[in-house]
């Protein structure tokens, strides 16, 4: 049992977007007017203020505009993983996103391309951290 904190699933606003983490997607509101995609969630777009908008699964894909290295552990469940870096990845479809980088902090710089993998936290309670994408080429 984890003891880190969770996302409240019940939220009618957000449950949504943690809904789908648990099911290994991330997904996002796309306003129906003007298409822009959105996060966090909110009651209209933030673009051209079109109530609404459907949630729609996103690529995972990205790339790492910033991120910190925890040297101490934000957290005690994540002290045997210092040092390790939080990414604040602008995604493909254009949204940011925080999340834990699977891959050592040195190997890390901005713009290179990442891709979201699952984990469950809880029973039924999934997040998104990300590894840097392997080369399609080759
Ligand atoms: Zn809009």
């Amino acid at each position: 049992m984890t003891t880190l904190p969770l996302p409240d699933m019940s939220d009618p606003l957000a449950s949504p977007h943690w809904q789908a983490l648990s099911q290994g997607r991330i997904a996002m509101q796309r306003c129906g007017a003007c298409g822009h995609v959105r996060w966090p969630a909110a009651l209209s777009c933030p673009e051209c203020l079109t109530e609404g908008g459907e949630w729609n699964t996103l690529s995972g894909r990205g790339t790492i505009w910033g991120y910190a290295v925890y040297e101490t552990p934000l957290h005690p469940e994540f002290a045997g993983l210092c040092p390790y870096a939080v990414a604040l990845v602008h995604l493909e479809e254009g949204p940011m996103i925080h999340g834990r980088m699977l891959d050592p902090p040195e190997e890390l710089d901005c713009g290179l391309p990442v891709v979201a993998v699952f984990e469950q936290l809880a029973d039924g309670i999934g997040i998104a951290r990300f590894r840097l994408e392997q080369s399609r080429g080759s």
